[in-house]
């Protein structure tokens, strides 16, 4: 399936070369103790800027949900409908989540609660995106 092409910013920067690195990052608040995702600015808890920094995660998630797109606004992915849209929570912190086409998984049969794993496949030479796969 063709996949979006990321256009890293200061923000997002250091998570897309983690991915090229073949590395999950996520956002760490050394001052809250906490991770988040999608990058932003500030932490979401105490609103600063200067304790955040990146770890690297398991990689390892669980499958909390999923839909199936049969009729996507994105003329490109016609021809791969219908395709899945899986919900993978982080092991280290469930409220984190990414999102995944699973490869191989049919659309109907998805096994939510099983374990997954990131993988990372290249979307344009030199970019690595994120994947999941079972575990
Ligand atoms: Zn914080």
């Amino acid at each position: 399936m063709p996949r979006p092409i990321p256009i890293p910013d200061d923000l997002s920067r250091p998570f897309w070369d983690g991915c090229n690195e073949r590395r999950l990052l996520v956002q760490y608040c050394t001052y809250c103790d906490r991770k988040q995702f999608p990058p932003e600015p500030d932490c979401r808890e105490c609103g600063w800027h200067f304790h955040l920094t990146w770890i690297q995660t398991t990689g390892r998630g669980v499958i909390i949900g999923s839909s199936v797109t049969y009729d996507s606004r994105i003329v490109a992915w016609h021809d791969q409908q219908p395709y899945l849209n899986a919900v993978i929570s982080l092991e280290e912190d469930p409220v984190i989540h990414f999102h995944s086409n699973l490869p191989g998984v049919p659309v109907h049969d998805v096994p939510v609660g099983a374990a997954v794993i990131v993988d990372f496949i290249e979307v344009t030479p030199g970019q690595l995106i994120p994947e999941w796969k079972l575990a």
